[in-house]
């Protein structure tokens, strides 16, 4: 068997390794590091694989939620719904740019925003709702939609961990995760579903005026040479990571696949036991297609009942079976985003899952010899 690892990059590289070295070694012969033709190429091409009007390349995923933030003009005292269990990156910049991150619980089966807490934390000071496509899971994007739309408020898609997933409305209607609301905000990062060799990071969206204005920010905000008309930062996608990820882009939907193949194997053996939850599939499609919702697995979590997760994660570590706690602390319990706002009593549902979540390994590479070989050393723990 080979090695178990939580992310198998070698083994996905070797695949295309011819592919993705003659893209690279292009962008050093011609020396074009910095918004070269592949930054371009691989633009248009992720424009026509999302459905969406504009994709603007940054330098990695938090920077795309900074700049969607600055380009939707939130301003400090402006309060930004987003969930308690997600990358702290989330609520990070929105702290950052002196806005007010409000936390919202979730729900136990998705992991994902909840609506029904969601709403009731709207008030007049309410500008943005982030919600974050959690493990590869789209969140209710017909309620957060229409949420947004009673009160007018912005939605800003964290699709970091999302990208290829596609969420069908009740009218029939399906989108591909990120481009539903007004922006969507993307990583690269290297473990991501599509990921560079290094960092990287893109912004979705259908508004062309919106499209400008991000440009500019990403650039000094200068729309003409050495003209800054607003406030912005240095955030490009360089030329090499750019040509990894248009040699990568095609693939996507097969690396998409294999997670969901994988995630299939874990739930049919992890089937019986009575301290497992399974990760809920939304719809129970597991297929990539248009017409339906999928999941695309960035994780695989379980839930791990009776208080025996942090026991069954040092097993797995004694027999090196790679595995991850995402997420141990609710944002809301962290030092940086404390607030005497927020009681214990309004995360139920967060406190319990970051206490029951353990993340198997999961990757586009994993065999099934390794898959019963995980699955088997749960089992015999938890018997
Ligand atoms: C990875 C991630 C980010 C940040 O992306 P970087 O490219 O690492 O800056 C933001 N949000 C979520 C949910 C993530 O998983």
């Amino acid at each position: 068997m080979k090695k178990i690892q939580m992310v198998d990059l070698q083994s996905q590289y070797k695949k295309i390794k011819g592919e993705v070295d003659n893209a690279v070694l292009n962008v050093i012969d011609d020396a074009t590091f910095i918004n070269g033709p592949k930054v371009k190429s691989f633009q248009k091409k992720l424009e026509e694989y999302l459905n969406i009007k504009h994709v603007i390349p940054c330098a990695n995923g938090t920077d795309a939620l900074q700049i969607s933030m600055m380009g939707l003009n939130l301003m400090p005292g402006d309060e930004v719904i987003t969930t308690n269990f997600t990358f702290a990156a989330t609520v990070e910049v929105i702290a950052l740019l002196r806005l007010t991150p409000v936390l919202v619980d979730v729900e136990l089966e998705t992991f994902n925003i909840d609506c029904d807490k969601l709403e009731k934390v709207i008030n007049n000071r309410t500008k943005a709702i982030v919600p974050v496509h959690l493990f590869g899971q789209p969140a209710n994007m017909e309620k957060i939609m229409s949420i947004a739309k009673k009160h007018k408020l912005f939605v800003i898609e964290d699709n970091a961990q999302a990208i290829g997933a596609s969420y069908k409305f009740k009218s029939g209607l399906t989108m591909k995760t990120g481009t539903i609301g007004d922006i969507g905000a993307t990583s690269f990062f290297p473990s991501k579903n599509l990921g560079c060799f290094g960092d990287g990071g893109a912004l979705f969206t259908n508004n062309d005026d919106l499209a400008h204005k991000i440009r500019g920010i990403v650039n000094h905000g200068m729309y003409k040479r050495y003209h800054h008309d607003v406030v912005g930062v240095n955030s490009r996608l360089d030329s090499v990571q750019a040509a990894v990820l248009d040699a990568k882009l095609p693939h996507l939907n097969s690396y998409n696949k294999s997670r969901q193949n994988a995630a299939k194997k874990y739930t049919e053996s992890l089937q019986g036991l009575d301290e497992i939850i399974t990760p809920k599939f939304a719809n129970g499609c597991l297929e990539i297609c248009d017409n339906c919702h999928c999941h695309v697995f960035h994780q695989y979590t379980i839930r791990i009942l009776n208080n025996k997760r942090d026991d069954l994660a040092k097993h797995l570590s004694d027999l090196q079976i790679p595995h991850g706690i995402y997420y141990p602390i609710p944002l809301h319990k962290q030092s940086a985003y404390f607030s005497k706002n927020y009681k214990d009593d309004d995360f139920p549902n967060t406190i319990l899952l970051c206490d029951q979540v353990i993340s198997l390994p999961m990757h586009s590479e994993l065999e099934d010899d390794q898959i019963n070989f995980i699955c088997e050393k749960i089992k015999s723990f938890l018997k």
